[in-house]
């Protein structure tokens, strides 16, 4: 028996339809797996306490490729911080784009801007006795040598090699 083309117009729209819906169906699968891709890019522990996005800016702009190496040493810190006061510790901002670092009033030549620098806060910790340990542990080579500069509600380091130590606080009363 010789098989015959479909020459019945129905037939062949229905085929075209069904072919539509497993392209729609196929494409939609695909789109699922992407989003899952990069919902676990983000998810990935830098380490066991530490998310990827965690790092990225707070626009949304993620941590490029080549700074991949400056927030897994970050990441490394934050772990030896929370091993010391045994609490979450609060990523505020960590890379930024130039823009984003415009937009917040960062300096021209921020270490945000190269993944280099967060800025954490711990909850009911004040923000001088962050301070006060991350500036005794560069001292005794615990931590990295970088800077440390202490806000009224959070506290910034940065691995930039030497030991830097600001209070930069603007509430009077906090400074006694
Ligand atoms: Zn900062």
């Amino acid at each position: 028996m010789q098989l015959q083309p479909i020459a019945n117009p129905r037939v062949e729209w229905h085929a075209t339809l069904s072919l539509g819906r497993n392209n729609l169906i196929t494409s939609f699968f695909f789109c699922l797996i992407f989003k899952f891709f990069i919902m676990n890019a983000n998810e990935i522990l830098l380490t066991p306490h530490f998310k990827f996005s965690e790092f990225n800016c707070k626009d949304g702009t993620p941590v490029p490729e080549h700074l991949h190496y400056n927030i897994r040493m970050l990441a490394g810190c934050l772990e030896v911080l929370r091993g010391h006061f045994q609490l979450p510790i609060i990523i505020n901002s960590a890379y930024r784009t130039q823009r984003y670092n415009a937009k917040v009033g960062g300096v021209a030549n921020s270490q945000h801007l190269s993944a280099n620098a967060v800025d954490i806060s711990i909850l009911g910790t004040p923000p001088l006795h962050i301070f006060t340990v991350i500036r005794s542990f560069m001292k005794k080579g615990l931590l990295p040598a970088g800077c440390v500069i202490l806000y009224d509600t959070f506290v910034h380091y940065d691995l930039r090699g030497h030991i830097v130590e600001i209070d930069n606080r603007q509430c009077k009363s906090c400074q006694q």
